[in-house]
C-alpha cells in the first residue's frame, strides 16, 4: 500500500484520485465503497470512445453500410435507388436520442446519491507535486492528493503544423460527426484507421470524398496485402492524393483550399484532419510528480505503475494500443492492483486483435507476413477468397479475403489477416483459436462448420495451410 503524500495546506484529501472518465469512470465499483474517491474529468463525461470515437463512429459506419448496400443493389438484379441521407436526422438519433444522454446519465450518476463516497471536479488536472493535482470545480480551483492516483486522459487529433499555422476551418473527430448539414465535397488528410472510416461514412452516404496520404498506402501498418488490397479498392470509390503532403491551406467562399507538395490544388466544402492522435501526458506537467514518459506516452511497467509512487496508468495515455478493448482490460488490471497490491497482475497485451470499419472491412489478430518472416518462424500461409466458398457466390464478391499464417513446425496460427463483409465478426473463432492455443490442424477438421455459411471461409483457409 502506498504511503500518503504531503498535502499541501488546504488541500482536499482522498483515498484515490482518477483522472479521466473514459476507461477510468470504470473503476470505481461496490469493492470501492469504504474509499474516498475523486473522479476529475474536464471534457464531456463518458470519454472518447463513447462521445467521439468508437461508438458513434460505428453508429454512422453502419448507416454507410446501409447506403452502400442499396448503392450496390443492381448487383443482385434488385432495382433500388439510393435517394440520399437526413443527415440532421442521423446526428439527432445519435447524439440527441443515444450519446449525449448516456453522458449526462454517467455524469449524474457519480455525482448522485449512489456514489456517496465519489466527488467529481470538472477541469484540467495537472501535477503540482507527487500525487498532487492542481484542478477545479464549478470554476473554482482547488487542489487535491491521493493515497493513489490513476491517470487515464487518453489521447487527443493530432493537427499538422501546415493547419495550426494557418488559419483554415478544420475539423476532426471530435466535431465532424456533428456537422449541421452533410457537405457535398470533403478533403481527409489521413490514411489509418480514422481516414478509412470517415472517407466510409461520408462517401456511402453521397459525399465527394477526397483523401490525402503522405504514404503511398492506406492502412500501412497492415499486413503488407491486405493495405495494398485495401488502397486499390479505396481509390475505386475515394479521391486519392497519395504521397503527397499539404504545403498550404486557407478558407475560400465556398469551403477549403489546400494546396499539395506538387502544387496540386484541392478545393472542397469541408477539411477533416485524421492524422493520428497525441496521448495527453504532455499536458498534466507530470515532472513535477516524477513521472517518466517513454517517448509521447506515460512510461508504466507491465502492471500499470508509473514511475512516481501510488500513481498508475491507463488506456491511451501510457498504452501501447490505442484501442477502447486494451484500454478497458488494463482497467481491469489496475482496478485490481489497487485493491491487491500484493498480488499484482498485468496489464494483457498478447494477441490483441482490431478491426477496421471501413469498406472493406479489415481484422486483424497477431503476426504480419512480413512480421513472421522477420521474427524467423518458418510459415505457411492461405489466403482464401470469399469468393470460393458458397455464400461469397451469394454475395457477389470479388475482393475480399482471408489470410491465415501459421507456424509448420507447430501449426499454431500466428496470424489472421480478414479484409471484406462481416470481417470484425469472422475473425473472432481465429482469435479463441490463437488465445486459446489451439492447433490449426484439428480447428480445420475436428468440429462441424455450418453449411453453406460464411465461416466456411475460415474452415478452407484453415484446411488450406500445408504443413
Ligand atoms: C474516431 C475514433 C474511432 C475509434 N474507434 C474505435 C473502435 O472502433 N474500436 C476501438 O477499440 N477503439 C476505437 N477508438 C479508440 C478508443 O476510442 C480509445 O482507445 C479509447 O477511448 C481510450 O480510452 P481511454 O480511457 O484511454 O481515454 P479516453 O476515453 O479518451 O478518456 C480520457 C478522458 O480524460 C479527459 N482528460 C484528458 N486530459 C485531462 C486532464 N488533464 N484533466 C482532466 N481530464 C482530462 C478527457 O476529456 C477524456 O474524457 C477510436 C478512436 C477514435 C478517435
Amino acid at each position: 500500500m502506498s504511503t500518503s503524500p504531503e498535502r499541501p495546506a488546504g488541500a482536499q484529501h482522498f483515498d484515490l484520485v482518477i483522472i479521466g472518465t473514459g476507461s477510468g469512470n470504470s473503476i470505481p465499483g461496490p469493492e470501492f465503497d469504504d474509499k474516498s474517491i475523486a473522479i476529475i474529468e474536464k471534457g464531456v463525461f463518458g470519454g472518447t470512445c463513447l462521445n467521439v470515437g468508437c461508438i458513434p463512429t460505428k453508429m454512422y459506419v453502419y448507416a454507410a453500410d446501409v447506403a452502400r448496400e442499396i448503392q450496390d443493389a443492381a448487383r443482385y438484379n434488385l432495382h433500388a435507388t439510393y435517394e440520399g441521407a437526413d443527415w440532421p436526422a442521423i446526428v439527432e438519433r445519435v447524439f440527441s436520442r443515444r450519446i449525449d444522454p448516456i453522458a449526462a446519465g454517467g455524469e449524474a450518476y457519480r455525482r448522485g446519491p449512489e456514489t456517496p463516497n465519489i466527488t467529481v471536479f470538472d477541469g484540467h488536472a495537472s501535477f503540482v507535486g507527487p500525487r498532487t493535482i492542481a484542478t477545479s470545480t464549478g470554476g473554482e480551483d482547488v487542489v487535491i492528493t491521493g493515497d493513489q492516483v490513476v491517470i487515464a486522459t487518453g489521447a487527443r487529433p493530432a493537427v499538422l503544423p501546415v493547419f495550426e499555422s494557418s488559419d483554415v476551418s478544420y475539423y476532426t473527430n471530435e466535431n465532424i460527426m456533428r456537422l449541421p448539414q452533410l457537405p457535398q465535397s470533403m478533403i481527409i488528410v489521413g490514411g489509418g484507421f480514422i481516414a478509412a472510416e470517415f472517407a466510409h461514412v461520408f462517401s456511402s452516404l453521397g459525399v465527394d470524398v477526397t483523401l490525402v496520404n503522405r504514404s503511398e498506402r492506406l492502412l500501412r501498418a497492415l499486413d503488407r496485402e491486405v493495405s495494398d488490397a485495401f488502397t486499390e479498392i479505396a481509390a475505386t470509390q475515394w479521391n486519392l492524393k497519395l504521397g503527397r503532403t499539404v504545403s498550404a491551406a486557407r478558407d475560400t467562399d465556398t469551403g477549403v483550399e489546400l494546396v499539395l507538395d506538387n502544387g496540386e490544388t484541392l478545393q472542397a466544402e469541408v477539411l477533416l484532419l485524421a492524422t493520428g492522435r497525441i496521448p495527453n501526458g504532455d499536458q498534466m506537467n507530470l515532472q513535477a510528480a516524477g513521472i517518466a514518459m517513454d517517448g509521447d506516452r506515460i512510461k508504466v511497467d507491465e502492471f500499470g505503475r508509473t514511475t512516481a509512487e501510488g500513481v498508475w496508468a491507463l488506456g491511451d495515455v501510457s498504452s501501447p494500443y490505442q484501442l477502447k478493448h486494451v484500454a478497458n482490460a488494463e482497467m481491469r488490471a489496475v482496478r485490481h492492483n489497487l485493491l491487491h497490491p500484493e498480488d499484482l497482475r498485468p496489464m494483457p497485451h498478447d494477441l490483441v486483435p482490431s478491426a477496421i470499419f471501413s469498406h472493406p472491412q479489415i481484422a486483424t489478430v497477431g503476426l504480419t507476413e512480413e512480421q513472421a518472416r522477420e521474427q524467423g518462424f518458418d510459415i505457411t500461409v492461405k489466403v482464401q477468397k470469399y469468393g470460393d466458398v458458397a455464400y461469397g457466390w451469394a454475395m457477389e464478391d470479388t475482393t475480399s479475403f482471408a489470410k491465415l499464417i501459421a507456424d509448420k513446425a507447430t501449426g499454431r496460427l500466428l496470424g489472421v489477416h480478414i479484409m471484406g463483409p462481416q470481417a470484425s465478426t469472422l475473425i473472432q473463432q481465429l482469435i479463441t483459436v490463437m488465445a486459446f492455443d489451439l492447433d490449426a490442424r484439428k480447428v480445420a477438421t475436428d468440429q462441424y462448420w455450418i453449411h453453406p455459411a460464411l465461416p466456411e471461409l475460415i474452415e478452407n483457409a484453415l484446411l488450406g495451410l500445408e504443413f
